[in-house]
């Protein structure tokens, strides 16, 4: 089977980025639907391989540039959003996919998030959400919810969680898209969107670590809440970004785009 996989992946199309080392993510991680989800953006943008550097911090989602065959980087805990911004400041040519899990990107990596919002530096953050430190074995993560019961917490989490998009508002990131892990096509019309603003794009991304998590964001449990944000949603409102992500933790797409930097650059 691996090497038909192999043989596949070899003959897929130009721009597919799936490499020969295949992911070891568990069977049924949420991490493949934004693999796929990605893929299909970076084909449908037709960017070359070379002109493509993927950045990953530690933890699960932290493997994935071993699982592409564009350049990519593998750094330290948390340090995801200063190398990616020296990658682009060092060739603003290429496109950068920083790619963290929430762990990575709120906890140790927690303090550089704000400033690359600011800043507004033209890379692309996918931030994979499980609420779960998965390498490590379901520690809980800056966006459990409280009284969440793990082995590294048997009586329930004391602390409340953040939320990341509304955090990514707050410090005035130019465009914000909250995703699903089980909608892989969502994942590449935005993360397309994204990809082409000239701004730093941000994704949260809503996904699951089955292995250790059974309670929370569960497979069953994020396709019940998940739904696309209101037909009438108007993203280059601040005001009704801010407060359709105070009143509803779980509406999907385009959250916000500021209108002076959302300029395409075909
Ligand atoms: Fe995915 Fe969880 Fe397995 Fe990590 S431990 S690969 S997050 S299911
Ligand atoms: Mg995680």
């Amino acid at each position: 089977v691996l090497a038909e996989q192999i043989e596949h992946i070899k003959e897929s199309k130009a721009f597919d980025i799936r490499s020969e080392a295949l992911p070891t993510w568990c069977p049924g991680c949420g991490y493949f639907g934004i693999h796929q989800g990605l893929n299909a953006c970076i084909q449908e943008l037709e960017i070359p391989h070379h002109q493509i550097v993927t950045v990953s911090g530690i933890g699960c989602a932290g493997r994935y540039p071993f699982f592409t065959s564009t350049y990519g980087l593998h750094t330290v805990h948390g340090r995801t959003l200063p190398v990616a911004t020296g990658v682009k400041a060092g060739n603003p040519d290429l496109t950068v996919y920083v790619i963290g899990g929430d762990g990575d990107g709120l906890a140790i990596g927690g303090g550089h998030f704000p400033h690359v919002c600011r800043r507004n530096v033209n890379i692309n953050y996918l931030m994979f959400d499980n609420s779960i430190y998965g390498l490590t074995k379901g520690q809980p993560s800056p966006s459990s919810p409280l009284g969440t019961k793990t082995k590294a917490s048997p009586f329930g989490t004391q602390d409340k969680p953040l939320n990341a998009t509304l955090m990514a508002l707050t410090y005035g990131a130019s465009f914000i898209a909250r995703l699903f892990a089980g909608d892989p096509k969502g994942i590449t019309e935005a993360v397309k969107e994204g990809t082409r603003h000239e701004g730093f794009a941000f994704f949260h991304i809503y996904s699951t670590c089955l292995t250790f998590d059974k309670t929370f964001k569960t497979w069953a449990n994020l396709k019940k809440w998940v739904h696309p944000v209101p037909e009438d949603h108007d993203p280059t409102d601040f005001k009704k970004a801010f407060e359709l992500v105070l009143n509803d933790d779980y509406a999907t797409g385009i959250i916000f785009r500021r209108t002076h930097t959302d300029t395409v650059k075909k």
